[in-house]
């Protein structure tokens, strides 16, 4: 089974390194000077790269890398991805080059129009869709789509491991307190959270199981997360969908 290895870039965001033996593959390579220096500090050969989303925190590193190593580039079908030679949907099946993995591809429309999810293997690549303990800003989609694709992943089985692509989780437990201050899966992720931060530890990945008890988009149905949405809103949410849309405008201002 191949080892899963994050590389930091820019302020916040982990580019996620696929090792099998010698051969690697990068996810979401925003900056291609952590990735290179990492290849060759370990002595790798790149033979993939994968992309969940068009943002250029997340494709910025394709030219640089392809100019040293020419290998195909998996990205989704409706974005314009630098490099793509792959264009993937929902359905679609790849096994990664190198490294032996074999992923499924999820549509999970609503930070981007045509972000994907790569899923295989008890793991799921999520970009910028899910975040421990939050979720990505709709900037291309609606509510409702990004409710839809939160459902998708959140559906998966419990102990999947989510690769997210930002340490946010500080910040995003700060804003799950305050909807739903009654958690206690909650307070307790809080203190386990911040020790790893003070160890210098990434906090990802998370698994869909921890999500579901604490992670506040995923829990629009839940009557507290219900409760403090309609209190912010100034009146009553008909749905999941509308109880999302205030939370996610809510986090925007928070
Ligand atoms: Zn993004």
């Amino acid at each position: 089974m191949p080892s899963i290895i994050p590389i930091p870039a820019f302020r916040d965001n982990y580019i996620w390194l696929i090792r099998e033996g010698r051969n690697a593959a990068v996810v979401d390579a925003g900056d291609a000077a952590p990735v290179i220096a990492h290849l060759e500090r370990e002595g790798l050969d790149l033979r993939a790269i994968l992309c969940t989303h068009h943002h250029n925190d997340h494709v910025g590193g394709n030219r640089a890398l392809l100019a040293r190593w020419n290998v195909p580039v998996f990205g989704p079908k409706h974005e314009m991805i630098p490099g793509c030679t792959q264009a993937l949907a929902e359905g679609d099946e790849i096994v990664v080059p190198g490294v032996g993995l074999a992923l499924s591809v999820l549509d999970i429309p609503g930070h981007t129009a045509g972000h994907i999810a790569f899923v295989g293997d008890g793991l799921v690549f999520c970009g910028d869709t899910l975040f421990a303990v939050g979720c990505g800003r709709l900037f291309e989609g609606t509510p409702a789509q990004m409710t839809r694709s939160l459902g998708k992943l959140a559906s998966l089985p419990d102990a999947t491991r989510a690769y997210c692509a930002h340490e946010y989780t500080l910040s995003n437990i700060r804003f799950a307190e305050a909807v739903e201050p009654g958690n206690a899966r909650l307070r307790e992720r809080k203190a386990r959270e911040a020790a790893r931060r003070e160890r210098g530890e990434p906090t990802v990945p998370t698994t869909i199981g921890e999500e579901r008890a604490t992670n506040p988009f995923l829990r629009c149905a839940e009557p507290e997360v219900i409760a403090s949405a309609e209190r912010h809103a100034g009146r009553k949410l008909a749905s999941p969908v509308e109880v999302f849309a205030e939370i996610r405008e809510w986090k925007n201002h928070f």
